[in-house]
């Protein structure tokens, strides 16, 4: 499964020519986009807002995507995040081909595959720390005493292990963002999404939150951010940039 001979069809002939470190990071393409277009329809009005992105995301890979208001990345995020679907490209994430997918199958999609976190944290407000990381692993089927084992390991892991029945406003916002993160976790999913995960952080939590990015990325976790920080930026291992609907750069540090 993890090495590229195995890969069965989808990857076969993707990566092929791309100049990319080797040793740095797993080169199983874990999500393909192919000529994705978005065109917003509004009335008489359309506009395309995507003119034809492809781009393959490798596993273990930690990819922030940046570019000015209004370029396109929350559009693309959606379409990665299975939120919304291209007016016409293929995403493939993993081995499944996502554009013939209806509502349902998209939202089993997200919520087996994908893990997201928020510039506003988005927890539930009623429910506790480790109640708030359970959540996807109720929708997932999991037993109450497995949901719990894992939620308070992933609750260790972020360092919340003192705080498991809190709830989000007794936390400060970095200990929010560290609940999303676990939440993101829980069901180990195959991609981490992150809108502007620090854009709501001072600058202490801030760092606290690129840390634990590096350990997950350290420990194999696939993670694609959109940001505006440069700081982030510069601490992911891919750095794509997009302008008016189109990748501008797409360079490797
Ligand atoms: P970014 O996240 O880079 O700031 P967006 O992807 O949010 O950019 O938006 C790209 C363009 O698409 C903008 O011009 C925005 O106004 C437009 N847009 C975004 N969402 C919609 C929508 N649901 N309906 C119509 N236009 C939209
Ligand atoms: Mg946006």
């Amino acid at each position: 499964m993890t090495t590229m001979d195995s890969s069965t069809g989808s990857g076969a002939s993707t990566g092929a020519g791309s100049a990319l470190a080797p040793g740095s990071y797993n080169p199983e393409v874990v999500a393909r986009l192919d000529a994705i277009r978005k065109t917003y329809y509004m009335g008489a009005i359309s506009v395309e807002v995507l003119h034809g992105i492809s781009l393959n995301f490798h596993r273990g890979d930690y990819i922030t995507i940046m570019g000015p208001s209004g370029c396109g990345k929350s559009t693309l995020m959606n379409i990665l995040g299975c939120l919304d679907q291209p007016t016409s490209g293929t995403y493939y994430l993993g081995e499944e081909d996502t554009s013939a997918m209806n509502d349902d199958d998209l939202s089993a999609v997200r919520g087996a595959r994908l893990g997201f976190i928020f510039q506003s944290y988005n927890l539930i407000q009623q429910l506790d720390v480790l109640e708030n990381i359970e959540m996807p692993l109720f929708y997932q089927g999991y037993s109450e005493t497995e949901s719990r084992e894992i939620a308070t390991g992933l609750a260790e892991r972020v360092g919340l292990g003192e705080r498991l029945d809190h709830k989000p406003f007794e936390l400060s916002g970095g200990q929010q963002q560290r609940v999303a993160i676990a939440r993101a976790l829980a069901v180990d999913p195959l991609i981490i999404l992150a809108d502007e995960p620090t854009g709501n952080l001072d600058s202490k939590s801030g760092a606290e939150i690129l840390n634990l990015f590096d350990e997950l990325h350290a420990q194999g976790k696939t993670l694609i951010m959109v940001t505006h920080s440069d700081e982030l930026a510069e601490r992911s291992r891919r750095q794509i940039r997009l302008r008016d609907g189109l990748v501008e750069s797409d360079e490797r540090s």
